[in-house]
């Protein structure tokens, strides 16, 4: 994963803008919605981009790191390991790399079976510890998509909530890939109505308050329906190179 370039000063500093600029909409659209810019944290989806750009970030303050793939995950940790950080996992995650996950996580965001739970906190039985997850729900009702299907997820939080060593900090979606702004919207809508509905009926136990939603593209409506994470890319690294 990482680059054999150096970032020139000027690449450094263009990060820096870019991270300043996505935390002051962040906060304008934070205290548009009545809350304090506090309260929605800025996660970077870091996949395809190379250690020495997200060391440039985490140095500016900006220490939650996203990664889609766990070989990634596991590259970049060892690069940023000098660095203190927080890694969220937010791919799909089959259960033969749950070992390698759980060495570099400290967050799973794509829980979305129950059979990977499970895995998730066998293995955790055999380390003694405990990980933060996020229930990722398929707001966008596409087949094709990861996440649980809406009307599967009460069960799904019901039975990770039975699971002591997985503590469950709220749920997380995705948006339909690209739709405009105002087509996803409602798939945000109905990630925070969902989350209400379960923890007025105590399902989602009252401090899993965290919806993780809104990206480049749309995070200011995420925002504007309620996020409390939102996960940017391309707004500060750039376009992506799969090459
Ligand atoms: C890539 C990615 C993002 C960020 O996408 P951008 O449009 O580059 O901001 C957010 N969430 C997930 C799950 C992603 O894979």
């Amino acid at each position: 994963m990482s680059s054999p370039d150096v970032l020139t000063p000027e690449e450094a500093a263009d990060i820096r803008s870019r991270l300043d600029e996505v935390a002051g909409r962040t906060a304008a659209a934070a205290e548009a919605s009545g809350r304090s810019a506090d309260e929605v944290s800025i996660l970077l989806a870091t996949k395809t981009q190379p250690a020495e750009k997200i060391r440039v970030a985490i140095e500016h303050g900006f220490d939650l790191i996203g990664e889609n793939k766990v070989q990634e995950l596991v590259a970049k940790a060892e690069d940023l390991a000098d660095l203190p950080h927080e890694a969220h996992l937010i791919g799909p995650l089959q259960k033969n790399k749950v070992n390698h996950t759980l060495r570099h996580a400290q967050c799973i965001q794509s829980v979305d079976n129950l059979e990977l739970a499970e895995k998730i906190a066998n293995r955790l039985d055999v380390l003694d510890s405990t990980i933060d997850v996020f229930v990722q729900v398929n707001t966008s009702r596409e087949d094709s998509k990861s996440g649980v299907a809406p009307e599967d997820a009460e069960a799904l939080v019901e039975s990770v909530r039975r699971l002591d060593r997985l503590r469950l900090r709220g749920l997380m979606t995705i948006g339909l890939p690209g739709s405009t702004p105002e087509e996803i919207r409602p798939s945000y809508a109905d990630l925070r109505e969902l989350s209400a509905r379960l923890r007025e009926s105590g399902v989602l136990p009252e401090e899993a308050t965290e919806l993780s939603m809104g990206m480049s593209s749309d995070f200011e409506l995420a925002i504007a329906e309620g996020a409390t994470m939102v996960r940017i890319g391309s707004s500060v690294f750039g376009a992506r190179d799969y090459t």
